[in-house]
């Protein structure tokens, strides 16, 4: 932790904000473990969450911005951010997209309870759960493979599948040290069809599952840049990306088997873009939701990262660099070990619970 401190002030005049990031969402956990047993069930009114007042019963205050529109709770550990008809919330400075837009009225801010649910509410409060799945085994997926080169940077000579495959070796050989056992879908440059890569995570009885990739919006746009987590979006709910929301009941209604982890998939996905970002120093995109194959049949929560964006210059030199790798394999590492804490303390507050 000194160590990065170090680095980033001399880096960087933003490293004061990266810092204060850091520290607050190391802390969340331990503060929402502890207060978990006290959360009550908050008010709704036609399917809304009264986000003020149930903020204002779990001990946060109101930070009235001064920007119309916008809000901000914090207490000692953490701080949310929500702005009027925005389709997303940011806790601890980092990007969770919503299905539907925050709305305001009064001064009382609102959140939809499919939102409340399935995103808000297990990232924030994760609850203490015998069935929650303690990390031992993950299997990590470097995207794209064999005949399937992924994104490309032709000018620079870089290939997504040889990117993907080099940070995965990274981070398997970091989670052994911490005692967790690693396997990967593809070890070399092979094909692997995208129904097989969850297989994998059936057959060996996967407690997790991340899927490694990189980004690219095309040559025409060499602007998009930073880091975005996907889970599996939930069944009735749309995909973050999925910006004309027409309606295709067969999708969004789709039952898939990885629903079953819906709230841990939040968890999960949350702790990742958090650690990632903060490791990298990179642009926040946020948490989102999409329908990708890899992620629908899962036997356990998982989650795919985007690491960077391979159509960007300034993305694409960092990402060619193996320290930079290395630095993101440590960041997704760092996600992966604080989940894994949390849940090793959900499931074993609840044995404590049953107990009593
Ligand atoms: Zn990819």
């Amino acid at each position: 932790m000194m160590t990065t401190m170090r680095t980033k002030m001399t880096v960087r005049n933003r490293s004061t904000v990266t810092l204060q990031r850091s520290f607050l969402f190391r802390l969340i956990p331990a503060l929402l473990l502890l207060a978990g047993f006290l959360f009550t069930v908050p008010t709704t009114l036609q399917g809304q969450v009264n986000l003020n007042e149930t903020l204002k019963r779990w001990e946060f205050t109101t930070d009235t911005s001064r920007v119309p529109g916008t809000t901000r709770w914090k207490n000692k550990w953490s701080r949310i951010e929500a702005e009027r008809n925005k389709s997303y919330i940011t806790l601890n400075g980092i990007k969770v997209w919503l299905n539907s837009p925050i709305t305001e009225g009064n001064g009382i801010y609102y959140i939809q309870r499919h939102d409340f649910d399935k995103t808000f509410f297990p990232i924030v409060a994760p609850q203490p759960d015998v069935s929650a799945p303690v990390v031992r085994r993950i299997v990590i997926d470097p995207g794209h493979g064999g005949k399937d080169p992924g994104m490309q940077n032709t000018r620079m000579g870089l290939n997504e599948k040889a990117l993907t495959l080099d940070v995965a070796r990274r981070l398997k050989f970091i989670l052994e040290q911490r005692g967790i056992k690693v396997t990967l879908t593809r070890s070399t440059d092979a094909f692997v069809e995208l129904d097989d890569r969850s297989l994998i995570a059936k057959r060996v009885n996967a407690d997790l599952f991340v899927s490694i990739h990189f980004n690219s919006a095309g040559t025409a746009n060499t602007s998009a840049n930073g880091v975005e987590t996907y889970i599996l979006t939930p069944q009735g709910q749309y995909s973050t990306n999925d910006a004309r929301r027409v309606a295709r009941p067969a999708e969004v209604n789709a039952r898939e088997i990885g629903h079953g982890h819906d709230r841990w998939n939040a968890l999960l996905g949350y702790y990742l873009q958090a650690t990632l970002v903060d490791k990298l120093d990179a642009e926040d995109r946020g948490l989102r939701r999409a329908r990708f194959t890899v992620l629908k049949d899962l036997p356990c929560p998982g989650a795919l990262i985007e690491c960077g964006f391979l159509s960007n210059p300034s993305d694409a030199t960092l990402i060619s660099s193996a320290a930079y790798r290395e630095k993101i394999a440590q960041g997704v590492a760092d996600g992966v070990l604080q989940y894994q804490g949390i849940m090793q303390r959900l499931a074993s507050q609840n044995r404590a619970a049953v107990r009593r």
